[in-house]
């Protein structure tokens, strides 16, 4: 159902309604009654995260316990009610061959140790019956998602091992094009997908590995979706109507995701919610530019450590005045676009959480339950803001898992 706005006299009734308070809570973190309850009983799912960096670089990290820094850990989800996180495998674009593997492999088993440390906690899960149960049981589904095709390293071998692994996504690329795919933000070098990057789409098709069209090129985009058998999914992108930046979709990419059935998952990234800020980052001069490549400096090649402190100096620089400040509500700013061009079934959430620069009050996990209120006070239906927050991509889950089993029959398998 398309949402309307509300007459202000009931917004401000809602208001006045006794408000929730998140714990750890700061001015504006107040929630209703109403959003409350929705968001407890529904099953929330973020599709893009990035902690499996700290599981791997930074040995003091316990994600069972709450922590002072970062965007997640279980305490913080549990507040926030966030209960399935797609933690990413992800290797940066110009780590290839057997290392971009050997990186892959750490994660995966750091996300598999993880749970099997935890289990009272966490509950590795890789299909939307196991999310379903992990929620019936009060635990948190940890799933993985590869980002950035580059780890397969040219062999279909490798993905179908990745795959065996629990992996149940891949973007075709990460920041850069690789072998057989355009990057959004990369010269275009094969026009799109290869022959045999689309047999990377129909074997993800055959594994029920979802196919993840976020930082992929337009042409890369349009050609996935020309050959895919199943719903594809955006695990963190955003809109470019508002923020014109290549990793955001255009309303032509919205429609078309809409039209195969799959689901885009808003991206909380300042530079992706935010024209203002994109254009003042891109243009980012003197103390930050400093600070940046002394902060590259000092993490050597840890990226949990780039990206933490990426977002502390970015958020440094907005509370000095250097850069615009972006809000958390432009996240629902976004969420409302894609729901108006798409529709209520195609949007969900995939934060980037402890791999961007999240919104002023977006701070960590334990803030979601506000996008509920927002929604439910911009008017949204409840079984809408249910989808949103977890019902599409569990859908979209279902549907893959069916494709892959039909597919199964077919005999011929590309290698
Ligand atoms: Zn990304």
């Amino acid at each position: 159902m398309r949402p309307f706005l509300l007459p202000a006299a009931l917004v401000c009734g809602a208001l006045a309604a006794p408000a929730f308070v998140l714990s750890q809570s700061a001015p504006g973190d107040q929630v209703s009654p109403r959003a409350k309850q929705l968001h407890d009983r529904a099953i929330v799912v973020d599709t893009h995260d990035d902690t499996t960096q700290r599981l791997v670089f930074d040995k003091t990290f316990d994600i069972a316990a709450r922590n002072k820094n970062g965007n997640i850990d279980v305490p913080r989800m549990k507040e926030g009610g966030l209960d399935a996180l797609f933690f990413s495998i992800w290797v940066p674009s110009d780590v290839t061959g057997p290392p971009a593997v050997k990186r892959a492999l750490d994660q995966i088993d750091a996300v598999h140790e993880a749970a099997r440390l935890h289990p009272g906690e966490l509950l590795l899960a890789t299909t939307a019956a196991d999310v379903r149960r992990a929620a019936a049981e009060h635990k948190i589904a940890a799933l993985m998602g590869m980002e950035g095709g580059h780890m397969i390293d040219d062999d279909m071998r490798l993905l179908r091992d990745y795959a065996a692994l629990g992996v149940r996504y891949m973007t075709l690329t990460h920041f850069k094009n690789n072998n057989w795919a355009d990057s959004s933000t990369d010269k275009p070098a094969h026009n799109g997908l290869t022959a045999f990057g689309r047999d990377v789409v129909r074997e993800m098709n055959r594994l029920g590995v979802m196919v993840d069209i976020s930082h992929v090129a337009d042409k890369t985009f349009s050609d996935a979706l020309a050959i895919t058998t199943a719903p594809v999914i955006a695990s963190h992108s955003s809109c470019r109507a508002i923020a014109n930046h290549p990793r955001n979709m255009t309303d032509d990419m919205l429609r078309a995701v809409a039209k195969n059935g799959g689901v885009v998952m808003i991206n909380y990234h300042a530079g992706f919610l935010s024209e203002e800020f994109r254009v003042a980052s891109e243009k980012r001069s003197g103390s930050i530019v400093e600070s940046m490549n002394a902060m590259s400096k000092r993490c050597g090649g840890n990226e949990a450590c780039t990206t933490m402190e990426s977002e502390r100096i970015d958020h440094e620089a907005m509370a000095k005045g250097e850069l615009p400040k972006v809000t958390w509500d432009k996240i629902v700013e976004h969420i409302d676009h894609a729901v108006k061009v798409a529709g209520a079934d195609h949007v969900g959430l995939g934060s980037d959480f402890d791999g961007a620069t999240m919104p002023l009050g977006m701070e960590d996990a334990s803030k979601l339950p506000k996008i509920t209120d927002a929604l439910l006070t911009r008017g949204y239906a409840e079984k809408d803001v249910e989808k949103i927050l977890g019902g599409n991509i569990l859908r979209v889950m279902e549907q893959v898992e069916r494709a892959a089993q039909s597919a199964e029959r077919t005999p011929k398998t590309p290698r």
